[in-house]
């Protein structure tokens, strides 16, 4: 037998000892023979866990203070909650929070200033704030809102991007964004034809310039929005058209942007 073969067949009767005799894996004293915890050491476990994690929660949305998330943690190392442990449940909180406030059509700025007030407040980096994406979607969530709320800022798309693929059709049409690489499919009853190339999104219509030719939808003509895996599928009239986009963040992004533009038609 191999040193480390008698290792681990001394570590697994170890275990099974510790296990006969009872210790309880949250206060560590003897639990009672086969019996790996104490039942109330688990529920103030888990009700410490419940309550920082609705505390943060609760925080991060502006409706806590941070006195009060002190007290919280505090309680939860009494209660057996480990640092780590801790501080995964603040960084679960603030997602929780973003998901929550991300479900509307942009986050205020009052909002805004809350969520960076609780990564501040609990000195969390950025990598921990955005490990699924979420500091990306607030930070596109910033420009959702300034295209909804100050669309007069986002007016000189024409000297930022160069030439664009289409003619403005009236004084009152403007860019709203532009996509470089989008990969659209379409046709009238099943998606066969694709192209790809720049997808740009006016107050009027989407427009895209593909390697095969160009199409374009006014917005008043949509009837069906539909949310795609990677971007978004709309239905006029005439034909159903989906638009993919390359990472999930944009395809996230032009799908908030373009039901914000059908609702601000
Ligand atoms: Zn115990």
């Amino acid at each position: 037998m191999t040193a480390h073969r008698v290792w681990a067949r001394l570590f697994s009767i170890l275990a099974v000892k510790r296990q006969e005799l009872g210790i309880c894996k949250y206060c560590g004293l003897r639990a009672g023979r086969l019996r790996g915890q104490h039942g109330e050491c688990e529920s103030r476990y888990t009700e410490a866990l419940r309550s920082l994690l609705s505390t943060a929660t609760r925080l991060a949305l502006g409706r806590a203070s941070a006195d009060e998330l002190r007290l919280r943690l505090s309680l939860a190392g009494e209660s057996f909650v480990s640092g780590d442990e801790a501080r995964e449940a603040l960084i679960e909180a603030y997602e929780d929070a973003a998901c929550r406030l991300l479900a509307g059509d942009w986050i205020s700025a009052e909002n805004e200033s809350f969520l960076a007030s609780y990564v501040a407040e609990l000195n969390l980096s950025d990598a921990e704030c955005n490990r699924n994406g979420t500091q990306e979607r607030i930070r596109m969530s910033a420009q959702l809102r300034q295209i909804a709320t100050e669309p007069a800022t986002l007016n000189d798309w024409r000297s930022t991007l160069g030439s664009l693929p289409l003619r403005l059709s009236d004084p009152d049409e403007r860019v709203v964004w532009a996509f470089r690489t989008v990969r659209v499919e379409f046709g009238s009853t099943q998606m066969r034809e694709s192209d790809s190339g720049r997808l740009v999104m006016t107050n009027r219509r989407l427009y895209f310039a593909g390697r095969e030719g160009s199409h374009q939808s006014t917005l008043g003509r949509i009837h069906t929005l539909r949310r795609e895996y990677d971007g978004f599928a709309i239905h006029t009239g005439a034909s159903a058209k989906a638009y993919s986009f390359r990472s999930d963040v944009n395809g996230w992004f032009a799908w908030k942007l373009i039901n914000l533009l059908v609702k601000m038609k």
